[in-house]
């Protein structure tokens, strides 16, 4: 199965200034669009040419989960950004402070989280199967979907998401990327 860049929910200019034009051009354009490439022209007479990506990101390792996973993640990174957010609906907020102490303690925890990556990786917030919320760091292309967890929002931590607006400063991206959150998306995948 050929897997396809997927369209984003908004323009490309609609984040600016938090991100701008040139960096989904880039991130979206150019860095999204070659790992799905590569994955494309790895799998052909592999076990994994029929798989879903949801499937591929679980089974494969090596390359063929590098450029699976990034694919993955970037498309759940992008789709879950909105440039009209709106607060947090009532039953997510209650679930974070039950699970963080409040909404301010999580998203504190969770940007502690992404600063702390040390070189690229990928911030996570995610539902294990006992229901209960975690906050993950993970380096390289770590999706919670290896561990058996469900993923609800995702920051990603890479300098090619952030270098071209803010240069070395991940964490002023982290401040800004927050008010580009679709909370929405994130409560509608709770279980
Ligand atoms: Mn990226």
């Amino acid at each position: 199965m050929k897997h396809l860049l997927p369209r984003l929910p908004y323009a490309q200019d609609a984040l600016a200034p938090a991100m701008s034009k040139e960096t989904l051009e880039y991130h979206y354009g150019k860095h999204l669009q070659t790992y799905i490439d590569n994955l494309n022209k790895m799998i052909p007479g592999t076990p994994y040419e029929d798989m879903t990506l949801e499937e591929i990101v679980k089974k494969a390792d090596g390359g063929i989960f590098n450029n699976a996973a990034q694919t993955w993640n970037h498309t759940f990174f992008f789709e879950t950004l909105t440039p009209r957010p709106a607060g947090i609906p009532p039953r997510l907020a209650e679930k974070l402070s039950e699970s963080f102490g409040s909404v301010e303690a999580f998203k504190e925890e969770f940007s502690k989280a992404s600063i702390g990556i040390f070189g690229s990786g990928w911030a996570w917030l995610a539902q294990d199967p006992a229901g209960r919320l975690k906050i993950l760091a993970e380096s390289g292309a770590g999706n919670p979907l290896t561990k058996g967890m469900k993923p609800l929002l995702t920051l990603d931590v890479w300098e090619h998401a952030y270098y071209i607006d803010y240069r070395n400063r991940r964490a002023d991206f982290v401040k800004a990327w927050w008010d580009l959150v679709d909370w929405k998306k994130v409560e509608g995948r709770l279980q």
